[in-house]
């Protein structure tokens, strides 16, 4: 007999992400499901890298990362995020976002507490509090706008919400929240007192010169109660070195240090070398990537209206929600598999982001991710549009 493992982990299992990346591995599919940002890294990043090896910076960092480092993210706080942080209290570099999340749920929450998070999530915000013991509460918002309101939010605080998630650009549905979701969100933490844990890692991939508004910016009270998470995979294609960083009042932030350091030591020291020189790349770096994933959307958005798949157009981040229902399939998870199989593209079933406990379920929809080489994409696209001919 197997013996009894974790309750916290029962009805966990490894994500639809995972599995989709598995399912396009082993029929030779074009993966477009899991978010895996396979551009190349800026050369001053990778170079700098190479270089602390090469100079055997490669012990321990403090828990809390590079000291130069953590100097440079305060300056870019201050610049890009509107946020007022000191380098030597507030800031605590990861080992990714996800080991920043991580240390919040453990840091800064109890089990049984209850957190909100709006949907559709991205998954492992779920699974990671469920971990914890931490209980979700599901923000259930409405498709297409996925617009966040106050009665949404009331609707789901109860005695032992101690919490907000803030997923903006979202992570799946590509939604910015504006600067009056944001204020509402404010209202209702500051009414429930709640700690706001942002996601923010999407914040360098905007469309249509929408401007990306950090949460802790919207005032001194949001603030206090807020811990920024961001992370540097997306901005500069590292998504396998695992580097993030959060910032918090200096309180809370004393938490996430002890936290990262039971759990992770600290994040890897020579690639902290390497995306600290990635803080020195001028905004023409960034304006070249925006250029380049607004023409990525666009191919992929025109692929999938061409192919009576319909997207819900992004604002920021890289993945596109499309409408399969149209294929006729019971499922989101029969409708990625057949894409997999038929066209030889794989896209992550729409479930994988709601709970169906809050309205919608997600059945129906799928997400593309046009992260990709552009090769890589054009062809995704092109075996689409075969596939979406031949079923015409
Ligand atoms: N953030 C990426 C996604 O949503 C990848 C993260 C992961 O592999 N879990 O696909």
């Amino acid at each position: 007999m197997v013996r009894p493992m974790s309750q916290r982990l029962q009805g966990l299992a490894q994500s639809e992400i995972r599995a989709m990346t598995r399912a396009a591995d082993a029929a030779g599919a074009i993966n477009l499901g899991q978010g895996i940002c396979d551009l190349p890294t800026p050369a001053p990043v990778a170079d700098a890298a190479v270089q602390a090896i090469r100079d055997r910076k490669s012990t321990y960092t403090y828990c809390e990362g590079d000291a130069g480092l953590r100097r440079k993210i305060a300056a870019k706080l201050a610049r890009v995020n509107g946020i007022d942080a000191d380098p030597e209290t507030d800031i605590v570099v990861t080992a990714g976002s996800a080991a920043a999340f991580t240390c919040v749920l453990h840091g800064l929450f109890d089990p049984g507490d209850e957190l909100l998070i709006p949907e559709p999530y991205y998954g492992y915000h779920v699974g990671a509090a469920r971990v914890a013991g931490v209980v979700p509460a599901y923000v259930g918002l409405r498709a297409p706008g996925f617009e966040l309101t106050a009665e949404l939010l009331r609707a789901a605080i109860t005695p032992k919400t101690r919490g907000l998630v803030l997923c903006t650009p979202s992570n799946p549905s590509g939604r910015m929240l504006t600067r009056g979701e944001l204020e509402v969100a404010a209202r209702v933490a500051e009414e429930f007192d709640l700690t706001v844990i942002t996601d923010e890692i999407y914040e360098s991939i905007t469309y249509d010169g929408r401007e990306h508004v950090s949460p802790a910016s919207i005032s001194a009270a949001m603030a206090r109660r807020t811990v920024t998470i961001l992370g540097l995979s997306k901005t500069f294609s590292i998504t396998g070195w695992r580097l993030g960083y959060v910032v918090a009042p200096a309180a809370m932030a004393e938490k996430l240090k002890l936290v990262h350091d039971l759990f992770y030591i600290c994040a890897p020291t020579p690639l902290q070398h390497g995306v600290a020189a990635g803080f020195d790349l001028d905004d023409s770096f960034f304006e070249g990537m925006r250029a380049d994933y607004a023409a990525k959307r666009a191919l992929l958005v025109d692929t999938l209206r061409e192919i009576g798949l319909p997207p819900i157009v992004p604002e920021g981040a890289y993945y596109i929600l499309a409408d399969v229902s149209s294929m006729g399939e019971p499922t989101a998870k029969a409708a990625a598999m057949r894409l997999v199989e038929e066209a030889g593209v794989a896209a992550v079933p729409g479930t994988a982001f709601f709970s169906g406990t809050a309205g919608e379920t997600g059945e129906g929809l799928v997400r593309f991710c046009y992260a990709k080489e552009q090769g890589a994409l054009e062809e995704a696209c092109r075996r689409l549009r075969t596939w979406g001919a031949a079923r015409a």
